[in-house]
């Protein structure tokens, strides 16, 4: 039933954009499509049938995983992809942007000459962009398990105190849990190192009168959260409290703004305006958040750049940051998804100081 919906989505996309097949080799389109987990195979659909491709490793684990018409192992991923490709009568093929260059050389010139190869992007972005209510309760789920994990832990997080011993105890605290891996390499960045938006936890030890910044999430059934808290170590000076409040202001006008039909860009605007209105125009240099789903990062990008309105089943981030060199950093991050009336907040860590040295 889950899969029979998501393979029509993709059935209608291939008439949509008039191809015979598309190929599918990326690991997250694959288990969402057929719901193999491991890290190496190809999908091919045509608008009637279904074949999932995989090396001899794989195929106990796809037999009992896969939902497809046919399951077949290869020798190699590109003889396979041709050898299924070439029993049909087929001429335009549509095929990932992520897949390598490489690859998809080796396709072209192993494959028939008369065969026309389709780079999809932003056409494949939608296929995954609605979450179902399965996925938003494996999101819901991931992201309780931060707020777990970081209750369990915030204790320590105090001068003296190594920021990459808070990393591995968060690690540690989200797997004990039941995640089934971080997401990322887990970002607790003090002092002067919250400048740096992707500060990866170092043997730094943390000081009073500092912000640390700890970005983490984890995985669960394949899907992820991803929250930011910052955190003072006691009083703090009158410049990093001006920060903090102008972030944390960026982040809650964004958030009130989250209403179906919003256009992306105007949320990352209205946040980004706030902040440049604070004087801090010049050190807010990333987008206001991402998609979160199968992947960490995925579609919709909430940037200035976006296209994308907001559509009841989106699941992104708001994470507006101020990195001012030498000074230090602010990042406050929650993890929302998009209903027929507004937002929900999926991430539940509280966002401001005295809540958290409260929790
Ligand atoms: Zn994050
Ligand atoms: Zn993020």
């Amino acid at each position: 039933m889950l899969y029979s919906h998501r393979r029509q989505k993709a059935v209608d996309l291939l008439v949509k954009l008039d191809l015979d097949v598309l190929v599918f080799c990326q690991p997250e389109n694959i288990r969402y499509l057929c719901g193999f987990t491991g890290s190496d195979g190809a999908l091919i659909l045509f608008s009637d049938h279904l074949v999932f491709l995989t090396d001899s490793r794989y195929t106990t684990q796809s037999n009992e995983e896969v939902t497809a018409d046919q399951v077949c192992e290869y020798t190699t991923k590109l003889d396979g992809v041709v050898a299924q490709l070439s029993s049909r009568d087929i001429r335009k093929i549509g095929f990932e942007s992520t897949l390598s260059f490489g690859f998809t050389r080796e396709l072209q010139v192993k494959g028939n000459t008369d065969w026309h190869w389709q780079h999809l992007n932003e056409e494949l972005q939608c296929l995954r962009l609605h979450k179902s209510s399965d996925e938003i309760d494996l999101l819901t789920k991931a992201a309780e398990l931060n707020a777990d994990a970081f209750a369990s832990i915030v204790e320590m997080i105090k001068p003296g105190v190594r920021e990459i011993d808070i990393a591995l105890a968060l690690e540690f605290a989200l797997k004990k849990r039941g995640a089934e891996e971080k997401a990322f390499d887990l970002i607790v960045a003090s002092g002067p190192r919250g400048a740096l938006p992707h500060g990866i936890a170092s043997d730094k030890l943390i000081s009073a009168g500092e912000l640390v910044t700890i970005d983490f999430g984890c995985r669960l059934s394949g899907y992820h959260s991803d929250e930011t808290v910052t955190l003072a170590m006691g009083t703090v000076s009158r410049e990093l409290q001006t920060i903090f409040d102008t972030v944390l202001e960026a982040h809650d006008r964004a958030l009130d703004a989250v209403v179906p039909g919003v256009e992306l860009s105007e949320l990352d605007r209205i946040a980004r305006e706030h902040i440049k209105n604070c004087g801090y125009g010049d050190y807010f240099g990333h987008g206001l958040g991402h998609g979160v789903g199968l992947e960490i990062h995925e579609a919709p990008a909430v940037s200035p750049r976006s296209k994308m309105t907001a559509e009841p089943g989106m699941v992104f981030t708001i994470e507006p940051g101020i990195y001012v060199p030498k000074v230090g950093g602010v990042r406050i991050e929650d993890t929302i998804l998009v209903t027929d009336d507004g937002y929900r907040v999926l991430t539940k860590i509280p966002k401001t100081f005295s809540k958290i040295l409260l929790n």
